[in-house]
């Protein structure tokens, strides 16, 4: 999101004459766009700025901002710590970026972390999006109410916010024309999207009922999802949309329910596997990635082990694993945290199943033919790069005019992270 949300600004901002450079030592302006959903995220800012505070040593400094999740949480006291920063903004504020800007005098600080997402929706429904990349994002949703005990987003994104259903089709539009061929629509709990516009009630599934209707666009995604909210007609989109890709990134955190209800989850397990059986029962080629939280306060061996036992159910491919990292503010912050070494330990052991996973479908590909979605050409290298359906990285030899195309590639090679391959042009994708 964060990606989508620099973009964003970037379109506000040059429409008051800001461009990005090419030259780090010559700008007029910094914007340091910042994660908090794991520790450390603070003190690469401080880092960042001292960087850049000695590339800047007797010339004229640029007007420093931090955005994101770090300058809402941080604040005020990011503008004591580092005299160096002149403006901290929020995420739901970057509508108010310009204004700071224009106004923008020195020796006085700045900061808007008010939670106003209608008003920046509204303002940047009037700003076209420009991203020209064949795999854009697009925020339909913003924030959380479900307030796990061990995540800042609540307290940073604020409460769950859906866009207008008409200002998500015009951007998609707007991202068609420049060139898009997949779009991955955005938030937080993407799949709470809920908006109702003259008594008419939208979900994530009209969404997707309606891209699927775009001529020019080749494939949907959408992330990232909670499990409470895989409702049924979301799921339907899956025996009913050929653009929605087959992979499905559905966060389950632990295996064990002790821990899920210590997380504040909402969910257990057994919820869980109905919906994986239910989207397999649809689609069995449908391919599931999650998010593991390592060492959550409380995780004994039999509940980390009741978390392997679930790979063992599942074969997730592309998958995400952190060990616990305490969050300022949240409830799990003050709650007596498990040895570092036993957390790391068990961190190695997910992992090495979840790289497995991953080797082993990778392996079983070798020789087939993939549809590859082409997204642009390798630095320095005659190589295109794309990705498959379930969102694998594919590396192969091939002509610029294959960028934003769909094609078939014959896969030779591979390793964990990547397919290698050769364009193959009369043969069917697998
Ligand atoms: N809303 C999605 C859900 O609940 O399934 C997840 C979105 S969250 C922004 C992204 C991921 O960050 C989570 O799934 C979780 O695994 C990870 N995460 C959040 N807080 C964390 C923490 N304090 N320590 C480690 N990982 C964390
Ligand atoms: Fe964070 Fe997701 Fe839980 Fe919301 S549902 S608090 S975003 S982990």
């Amino acid at each position: 999101m964060n990606e989508y949300d620099t973009n964003r600004i970037y379109d506000s901002i040059k429409n008051i004459g800001y461009n990005k450079t090419e030259n780090q030592n010559n700008a007029d302006c910094y914007i340091l766009n910042t994660c908090h959903i794991r520790d450390k995220a603070t003190e690469k800012v401080y880092h960042e700025i001292g960087r850049v505070k000695k590339l800047y040593k007797g010339k004229k400094k640029p007007i420093m901002i931090v955005t994101g999740c770090v300058a809402q949480a941080e604040n005020q006291e990011m503008l004591n710590r580092e005299p160096y920063i002149d403006i901290v903004v929020g995420p739901q504020s970057y509508h108010k970026i310009n204004n700071l800007l224009k106004n923008y005098t020195v020796d006085k600080k700045y900061e808007e972390t008010e939670f106003d997402s209608v008003s920046k929706f509204n303002l940047f429904e009037k700003i076209k999006n420009r991203n020209s990349k064949v795999s854009a994002y697009l925020t339909i949703q913003e924030g959380c109410n479900k307030f796990c005990h061990f995540c800042v987003v609540p307290y940073t994104r604020g409460p769950e916010f859906s866009r207008p259903f008409h200002q998500i089709i015009k951007e998609a539009e707007e991202l068609v024309i420049n060139g898009a061929k997949e779009i991955t629509l955005l938030g937080q709990n993407v799949n709470a999207y809920h908006y109702i516009e003259k008594s008419n009630e939208f979900r994530i599934s009209d969404i997707i009922n309606n891209l699927n209707q775009f001529e020019r666009l080749d494939r949907i995604r959408y992330t990232t999802s909670h499990p409470k909210d895989m409702t049924d007609d979301l799921i339907e989109c899956y025996s009913t949309n050929k653009k929605l890709m087959p992979f499905v990134h559905l966060p389950i955190q632990s295996g064990s329910d002790k821990i899920l209800t210590l997380m504040n989850r909402k969910h257990k397990v057994e919820d869980y596997l109905r919906i994986y059986n239910k989207l397999k029962k649809i689609n069995s080629e449908i391919e599931f990635s999650s998010d593991f939280i390592i060492g959550y306060p409380g995780e004994t061996d039999n509940d980390f082990q009741e978390t392997l036992n679930l790979l063992e159910k599942i074969k997730f491919i592309n998958s995400f694993s952190f060990i616990f990292s305490p969050r300022p503010g949240t409830k799990a912050a003050s709650l007596k945290m498990i040895s570092k070494d036993i957390a790391k330990e068990r961190l190695i052991i997910i992992q090495k199943k979840l790289f497995n996973n991953q080797l082993e479908l990778n392996k079983s590909i070798e020789n087939k033919i993939v549809e590859v979605l082409v997204e642009n050409k390798l630095y320095e290298q005659n190589k295109l790069f794309g990705r498959n359906k379930f969102l694998s990285s594919v590396i192969f030899e091939g002509k610029e005019k294959h960028i934003g195309k769909l094609i078939n590639v014959k896969i030779d090679s591979s390793n964990q992270n990547t397919l290698f391959g050769k364009v193959e042009t009369n043969m069917k994708a697998a």
